[in-house]
C-alpha cells in the first residue's frame, strides 16, 4: 500500500507548449510508463488541451467544474462532475474547462505519452458546440 495524502501530490504547471491557458497536472499513479498513467488535470476557465490522439485511448472522469471535450469532425460533449469520457485510440480531440468555469478531470491512460497534433484549438473551435 502506498497512501499519498492530497497535500503531498505535487501539481505542476503543464506549460504552453500543447495547452492554452493556465493547465496543472498532479502526478497520481507511480510508474506511468509503461502501465497505467493516472493523471489528475486542472484547466482554469478558457483552458484547454491542443489537438491531440492516445496510442491507445483515454478514461475521462469528471472530477468537478464543467468542461467540453470535441473531437474533429466537430462533435462537442458538455461534461460534468461524474460524467466519463471515452476517446478511442487514434482518435483526435481536445479537453478544457468552460470559459466561465475551471475543471478538474482524471485521465487514464496505457500505452506511452499522448501524440500532440501541431495546432492549438482556434477560439472559433473552442466556442463550437
Ligand atoms: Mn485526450
Amino acid at each position: 500500500m502506498d497512501h499519498t495524502p492530497a497535500e503531498a501530490i505535487d501539481w505542476t504547471d503543464a506549460g504552453d507548449e500543447h495547452f492554452t491557458g493556465k493547465v496543472r497536472f498532479g502526478q497520481l499513479s507511480k510508474a506511468p510508463d509503461p502501465g497505467l498513467n493516472a493523471l489528475g488535470v486542472l484547466f482554469e476557465p478558457g483552458a484547454r488541451t491542443d489537438w491531440h490522439t492516445h496510442p491507445d485511448g483515454q478514461v475521462l472522469y469528471i472530477a468537478s467544474g464543467a468542461g467540453k471535450v470535441q473531437k474533429d469532425d466537430g462533435e462537442t460533449v458538455h461534461v460534468s462532475a461524474g460524467d466519463v469520457v471515452y476517446s478511442p485510440a487514434g482518435e483526435t480531440h481536445w479537453h478544457g474547462a468552460t470559459e466561465h468555469s475551471y475543471l478538474m478531470h482524471l485521465s487514464l491512460t496505457t500505452g506511452g505519452p499522448t501524440q500532440w497534433l501541431p495546432d492549438k484549438v482556434s477560439d472559433e473551435d473552442y466556442r463550437r458546440g
